[in-house]
């Protein structure tokens, strides 16, 4: 049998352990950099499976490396498995939660499923002699955009001739996507204390200064870039409000489509803070949480997941599955459900997609070349970070787009292995890639 029949064959007759494991971390909902639990059921997993684990990685509790084979192409995967505040669902397809962690952005099935990859990949290697390694990586944190920096900052990754990588959501695509370069700051003010009646004019509001740096940015949104965006949030604004504050604190993403464009947006940022200070006789001093980067396309790299995603057979989807997919929809308040679940996918041409948000994957993208595919896990225009994906996570439909994704990322590094020629385009295209 030839090593992509090994790979299609197995994940059919295997889909029910992989679906088992992305549920069990459905319901496991842990949130960024504390995934304890869902990281030990992938490595349990994989160690099944005979892959040499190292769980722990350097700074990262919740990382890990898998490795199996002494191949000589190195294929690399990437887990994820973190979930998000304040979504998690009951199982009812209208919004029902606890306020509590919930997979709203379907990395159970991300993590499950890219193991699952990996292991087809051993398979295909024990079976037919394919020369090759499979390295699975375990990065947590995706949604604080951290994991991936700091592992790759850390040295890692750098142990794979390529990266493919996959993401749960409403439609398929062959990973030409762009997001975008992100930074995440803090921005602490100092005032000074007083009675707020009896003599405010002896206090220096930390509070006001926080609320002018927000006005500060607002008209500053007109003047950045088009293709750059701000987004915050108050971590502190104060106790009591017969109390001057003497302490306010706010959170600030900046993205924009470059990294360089990132930075000038996050300096002014920054200026905007100094002026609020400035205003209000406040000390302000800020904190870059994390920074990614824009990540560099690989359209070798896309037409093979094209290929690959044929030859698997792009998943169909039942009556049921649809009506239901229907019924989240109109639930969420979506126009025009008719259709919702996509049975297609689109050729890749040479275009650049952009996508408005940000991932950690960008950096692995810029130290070896990097792929990210998406696959139907849910009704069309679910939008993402939110209950409907959370319910939608852990049901037949998402089952079928995890598995398809684990046969794609699977057969993409059997024919990387296989074929010298592919993997030495791959990387001429990735030497060539614009640095930014
Ligand atoms: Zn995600």
């Amino acid at each position: 049998m030839e090593a992509k029949e090994v790979i299609k064959e197995y994940l059919d007759q295997n889909k029910k352990e992989f679906a088992d494991c992305a549920d069990l971390i459905h319901s496991l909902a842990e949130p960024s950099a504390e995934e304890y639990k869902s990281c030990d059921v992938l490595c349990a997993l994989l160690e099944k499976h005979s892959f040499a684990v190292e769980k722990g990685l350097k700074d990262q509790p919740t990382a890990f490396r898998a490795i199996y084979g002494t191949g000589k192409t190195r294929i690399g995967y990437m887990c994820e498995y973190d979930a998000l505040a304040t979504l998690q669902q009951d199982d009812v397809p209208y919004l029902q939660g606890n306020g509590g962690f919930g997979h709203g952005c379907g990395h159970n099935l991300l993590g499950a499923g890219s193991a699952a990859a990996g292991i087809a990949l051993k398979e295909a290697i024990d079976r037919t002699g394919l020369d090759a390694t499979v390295v699975v990586y375990g990065t947590p944190a995706e949604e604080t955009l951290l994991g991936k920096t700091i592992m790759v900052s850390n040295g890692y990754f750098r142990d794979v001739d390529v990266c493919i990588g996959w993401h749960p959501l409403d439609h398929n695509d062959c990973g030409e996507v762009k997001f975008k370069a992100a930074s995440s700051m803090t921005f602490t003010f100092h005032g000074v204390k007083a009675h707020a009646c009896n003599c405010p004019e002896n206090g220096r509001s930390a509070l006001d200064a926080a609320e002018l740096m927000s006005v500060g940015c607002n008209y500053l949104r007109e003047h950045i870039d088009r293709d750059s965006y701000l987004h915050y949030s108050y971590i502190n604004g104060g106790d009591r409000p017969n109390i001057v504050p003497d302490y306010a604190k706010v959170w600030y993403y900046a993205r924009a489509y470059t990294y360089g464009q990132m930075l000038q947006v996050a300096e002014r940022i920054k200026d905007v803070a100094r002026g609020a200070a400035l205003m209000t006789g406040t000390t302000v001093e800020w904190e870059v949480l994390g920074e990614n980067h824009d990540n560099k396309l690989n359209f070798t790299l896309s037409n093979l997941a094209y290929e690959c995603m044929n030859e698997a057979g792009i998943p169909t989807f039942t009556e049921e599955e649809k009506e239901y997919a229907v019924t989240v929809a109109k639930a969420v308040g979506l126009p025009n459900v008719k259709g919702v679940l996509e049975e297609w996918v689109e050729k890749p041409d040479g275009t650049i997609k952009k996508d408005n948000g940000s991932s950690d994957i960008s950096d692995v993208s810029q130290i070896v070349p990097t792929v990210n595919l998406n696959t139907v896990c849910y009704g069309r225009y679910t939008p993402n970070h939110s209950w409907a994906v959370t319910v939608q996570a852990n049901k037949p439909v998402a089952h079928k787009g995890m598995i398809f994704a684990a046969k794609v990322l699977a057969s993409m590094g059997e024919r990387l292995a296989r074929d010298s020629e592919l993997l030495g385009k791959v990387k001429e295209e990735f030497a060539k890639a614009e640095n930014v």
